[in-house]
């Protein structure tokens, strides 16, 4: 046998023992339970806690700061490995799909230890603070301030559209070191706690009365200076590396993304196109098995034809990106192709759904519709989150085509 086969007859027993059967069953589309939400159960903090402890959250971050120390190749066949038994690999999150990677690319040793272990376990959640009042799609006018003292850094300023913050524990943030430098050139990437004095976390609410988002604001909020990442003023480059990782993990939740990155590829695809065509044919006429509205079925069709070769291409840069180390600017292509399809394919679903499609609460729908209308309403953020589609497709001008500014 082979070095990967004994992988994969070891990594397929594993799982067998290990996976609780209700860790089977994800349903389409879904993001493993977060730790602290309703449902993060037992069995899902038992299914996490045992891949953590053999650095699977992780698979191939070094085994020195608690990943997993496989091969892309061994990676490849443990997703497979898990797609086949219906599961996913647990644990995903801000730190394991963004920070983590910009830490092994450009944190201390010192860093690595303090603060990868914790994210492999799920012990530290983190909040990203980019985004502030006056800048959004221009990230690199932010105002919030580092100032150095001693061996801290003061931070004054605020941060919005912060996910989660109010459930997070730590945040990586930008703040401007040198206020007298060029822009690009006087942030700093830093790392603090955010139940340090100082942090006020206030969420904000959204027309559905949840709150996702936070505004974050800082008053003399102190830092640790060796918390500072990389060198002073030139964390916009570590920035924008987090970003393609975003836009990575972004373009991954939407349509045939998560399929592109797990093993369970077809699978998946082919149960969310029978997701698409399966809830329009309940509400729709049905001739032959064919739906009858020519407009509607082409939409159908085109919409699966795309997603199709959307995975495929994807499938193909992961493989690629992973032998250059990480995601590059093509994470742009990516992240607006895959959110503007997913918008389209909400769409349709509207526009199948009718009316039904429309509710928010009440007995006259059914849950699936009342969330669908969320699905809707949740895909137009998708294409804003991590940089707007118009900035992905500046990005792909200048980076991907090479076109001048
Ligand atoms: C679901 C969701 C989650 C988010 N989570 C976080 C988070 O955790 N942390 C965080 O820091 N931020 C987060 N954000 C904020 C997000 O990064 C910003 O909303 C986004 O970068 C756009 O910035 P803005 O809202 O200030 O819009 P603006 O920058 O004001 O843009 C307004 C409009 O102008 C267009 N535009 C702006 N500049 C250009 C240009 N140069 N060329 C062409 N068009 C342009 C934009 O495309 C957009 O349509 C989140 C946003 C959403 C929707």
């Amino acid at each position: 046998m082979t070095d990967t086969e004994t992988f994969r007859q070891e990594a397929r027993s594993w799982l067998e023992e290990n996976c609780p059967p209700s860790q089977r069953t994800p349903r389409e589309g879904e993001t493993p339970p977060a730790w602290g939400t309703p449902e993060f159960t037992a069995e899902a903090r038992q299914w996490h806690e045992r891949c953590a402890d053999k650095g699977w959250t992780c698979p191939t971050w070094p085994k020195e700061y608690g990943g997993g120390g496989l091969s892309n190749q061994e990676d490849r066949i443990l997703r497979q490995e898990v797609g086949r038994i219906g599961s996913m690999i647990p644990g995903g999150s801000f730190g394991t799909h963004m920070l983590g990677p910009v830490l092994l690319e450009y944190a201390n040793e010192d860093q690595k230890r303090r603060f990868l272990p914790d994210i492999v376990h799920g012990r530290t959640i983190w909040a990203q603070g980019y985004s502030e009042p006056g800048a959004g799609s221009d990230l690199a006018s932010l105002q919030t301030r580092a100032e150095r003292k001693g061996d801290e850094y003061v931070i004054n300023g605020s941060k919005i559209w912060t996910t989660g913050a109010n459930n997070a524990d730590w945040m990586f943030c930008l703040v401007r070191t040198d206020p007298d430098a060029p822009k690009h050139e006087g942030i700093s990437f830093i790392l603090f706690d955010l139940k340090s004095p100082g942090v006020t976390i206030s969420p904000i609410e959204l027309i559905s009365g949840a709150s996702e988002f936070c505004q974050v604001f800082f008053e003399d909020v102190r830092a640790r200076a060796d918390n500072l990442v990389g060198e002073k003023n030139r964390g916009w480059d570590i920035a924008k590396r987090l970003l393609q990782h975003e836009r990575s993990m972004i373009s991954g939740m939407g349509v045939g993304g998560g399929a592109a990155r797990s093993g369970g590829a077809k699978k998946r695809v082919a149960k969310q196109h029978r997701g698409l065509a399966d809830m329009a044919v309940a509400y729709v006429d049905v001739e032959d098995g064919r739906i009858v509205d020519d407009a509607l079925r082409d939409a159908i069709t085109q919409n699966e034809m795309d997603t199709i070769c959307l995975t495929l291409t994807m499938k193909r840069a992961g493989e690629e990106a992973k032998a250059a180390r990480g995601p590059g600017h093509t994470a742009s292509m990516f992240k607006w192709y895959a959110t503007e399809l997913n918008k389209r394919r909400q769409e349709i679903l509207v526009s199948a759904l009718g009316t039904q499609a429309l509710g928010w609460e009440g007995d006259a729908f059914a849950p699936h519709e009342l969330q669908q209308t969320r699905s809707w309403l949740r895909s137009k953020g998708n294409s804003i989150e991590g940089g707007t589609s118009e900035v992905q497709m500046n990005v792909i001008a200048k980076r991907v085509l090479g076109l001048p500014d």
